[in-house]
């Protein structure tokens, strides 16, 4: 059992729509709503729900530029980033109570980056037991709330 690093094996997942282009990208090519998921967007970077959550709430945040390392961005889009990674923090806290989170980049295919061309911060909330009531079948995974209504809830807490 290893619950921290959990979270982060996500390569399955994102792999599955990695032939018709970056998905990131073609998300913030739309008009943000239940479909491409997008709560929020800064000026350089921008909030979406991941598709396929490790829990409800499960963040992103995105810079608009496609990149695939954190050096490839400029200074200003690096600490943009940091700031809405932290502003996720205080939504998740006020829409779902959250006090844990778990927080982290993977770069680079043997890191398991899903989504290789395009870097991005996942944020994680977590609850004691969280592992218990949202039982893996296969990769399946049961959530408690539907992805649209857990989009428009944290898109409104941003809006707010
Ligand atoms: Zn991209």
């Amino acid at each position: 059992m290893n619950h921290l690093w959990s979270p982060w094996r996500m390569s399955y997942i994102e792999n599955h729509t990695k032939e018709h282009g970056c998905v990131f990208c073609i998300a913030q090519a739309k008009t943000d709503s239940e479909e491409n998921l997008i709560a929020f967007r800064g000026k350089n970077a921008y909030v979406i729900l991941n598709r396929f959550p490790y829990t409800s709430g499960h963040l992103m945040v995105i810079p608009f530029s496609h990149t695939s390392n954190l050096e490839e961005l400029d200074a200003e889009t690096r600490a943009e980033m940091m700031e809405l990674a932290s502003h996720c923090t205080t939504i998740l806290r006020k829409v779902y109570r959250t006090q844990s989170f778990n927080m982290g980049i993977n770069i680079g295919e043997a890191a398991g980056a899903g989504v290789l061309g395009h870097v991005h911060i996942h944020i994680v909330p977590r609850w004691a037991g969280d592992t218990n009531f949202m039982s893996s079948v296969g990769e399946t995974r049961v959530l408690p709330e539907a992805l649209e209504d857990t989009y428009r809830r944290v898109r409104d807490a941003f809006n707010a």
